[in-house]
């Protein structure tokens, strides 16, 4: 079997490597001849942890080739997957001119049957609108499919090769087959790979994120009521999340969720809405809410340094939307240091992965970079935690205490426990606890 993926970003890149683990040839495509260039010079462009040993393995062993070049890339392609960019439009709604673009192009080129899988996250209808576009010059049969994709970045190739569930959108018979044997080695130990119509496999993927997005900000919104109520959202999270209706996973408060999906996926449902005349009132309470969370912080530390930053020397640690990925796209550590430097404050920051991107696209050298935790620490006169990666979590406190000025942590994650801050004798700002003083 032979396949195609067209984009070769963190969806693509993760798409395009772990099936060719499976023992299938995969050419993968992108118009950004950079990355293409460092690609074939066995240069990985993204930190997705385990993706380097599956990637390194097959391009050695000739079943992962990247092209820049369409024509090249989809030749005796079987499926072509389209992995490519939805941001947000100006209106809210998800740009669909890559997916588009691309698929007005395949119209032109296809020379047989090929099954085209919309992986991006795309609205209700898209899947009608690229088989348009397709068919607007196409000389061969193709179907077009709905394979919304759930990885996680941080986790994204486990994600792949074990999926909880694969969602596949058609009502085509023959491409439904092509799907099922392309996923059969993921689903082995009997993940099931539900089938639905395109416009099901759509939504489905946006009430996903969106869902999730909720249960982030309901678990931050209880934060602000316990800040209030003089209760403790660890102790809440702890009661609530051991009933099996519940969950534990995703209701740790903090300062909001970022990334490339949550924001603009629970916008571009909002906007779907919007056109269908429904008033989803939970999407926009979730947005306005987020917003507000990720700066939350900055009160804070305004009032501890009596309303003034200016010439204040702030530690960061974590840039990163999350922890083990690289990626800063909606970043609530980005909001927050433009506030501090719009305020006069100097910026010492320290991320494991997420430095190159910040200095290289968006902060340039308006901040200082620090090579490890505590040489982000010197002279600071209070500690910021936007990222929750796992060194942040035992550090020596004993040697951050001699390091930094003043010993002052506000934790936008709530890293760590209240009573060894107390032991410790910091100034403890945190999410829905109690300060400590
Ligand atoms: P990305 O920006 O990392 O990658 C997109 C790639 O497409 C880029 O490398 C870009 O150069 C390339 N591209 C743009 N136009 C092209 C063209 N005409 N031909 C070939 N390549 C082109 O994006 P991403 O994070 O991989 O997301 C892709 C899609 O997957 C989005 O719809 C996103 O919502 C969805 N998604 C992302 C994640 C995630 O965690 N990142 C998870 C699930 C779904």
């Amino acid at each position: 079997m032979k396949i195609a993926v067209i984009g070769t970003g963190y969806v693509g890149l993760v798409t395009g490597t772990c099936f060719s683990e499976t023992g299938i040839q995969v050419m993968c495509v992108d118009i950004d001849i950079k990355k293409v260039e460092k690609l074939n010079n066995g240069i990985i462009p993204i930190y997705e942890p385990g993706l380097d040993v599956l990637f390194h393995r097959n391009v050695a062993e000739g079943r992962l080739k990247f092209t820049t070049n369409l024509a090249e890339g989809i030749k005796d392609a079987q499926v072509i997957f389209l992995a490519l960019p939805t941001p947000p439009g100006e209106d809210g709604s998800a740009d669909l001119k890559y997916i588009l673009k691309v698929a007005d192009d395949l119209g032109q080129i296809m020379e047989e049957y090929a099954v085209i899988v919309d992986k991006s996250t795309v609205p209700v209808g898209t899947a009608e609108k690229v088989s348009a576009a397709i068919a607007k010059n196409a000389k061969v049969d193709f179907d077009v499919v709905s394979n919304p994709e759930f990885l996680r970045e941080g986790v994204a190739v486990e994600d792949f090769m074990k999926p909880d569930r694969v969602v596949v959108g058609t009502r085509s018979e023959r491409a439904k087959k092509v799907m099922e044997k392309l996923y059969a080695p993921l689903v082995r130990q009997g993940n099931p790979v539900i089938f639905m119509d395109e416009r099901s496999a759509e939504m489905t993927k946006y009430a996903a994120n969106s869902f999730l997005a909720m249960k982030i900000t309901f678990m931050n919104e209880i934060a602000n009521l316990c800040e209030l109520a003089g209760a403790d959202v660890d102790n809440v999270r702890k009661g609530i999340g051991t009933d099996s209706r519940i969950g534990k996973r995703f209701l740790f408060a903090g300062i909001g969720y970022g990334g490339s999906c949550f924001p603009k996926d629970v916008q571009a449902l909002a906007k779907t809405s919007e056109e269908y005349n429904y008033e989803f009132k939970v999407l926009k309470s979730v947005m306005e809410v987020n917003e507000a969370q990720k700066t939350k912080m900055i009160p804070l530390l305004k009032k501890h340094f009596n309303g003034d930053l200016k010439g204040k020397t702030i530690a960061v640690w974590g840039l990163s939307f999350k922890p083990y990925t690289d990626d800063i796209r909606e970043a609530p550590a980005l909001e927050n240091i433009n506030i501090l430097l719009e305020e006069g404050a100097k910026v010492i920051a320290y991320d494991p992965e997420g430095m190159e991107n910040v200095r290289n696209y968006v902060l340039g050298n308006k901040i200082t970079y620090a090579h490890t935790p505590y040489a982000a620490l010197d002279d600071a006169e209070a500690l910021m935690i936007f990222t929750e990666w796992p060194q942040f979590r035992t550090p020596e406190f004993e040697k951050m205490a001699l390091l930094m000025k003043s010993k002052v942590i506000f934790d936008g994650r709530n890293v760590y426990e209240l009573d060894h801050m107390k032991e410790l004798g910091f100034t403890y700002y945190s999410i829905g606890r109690e300060t400590v003083n």
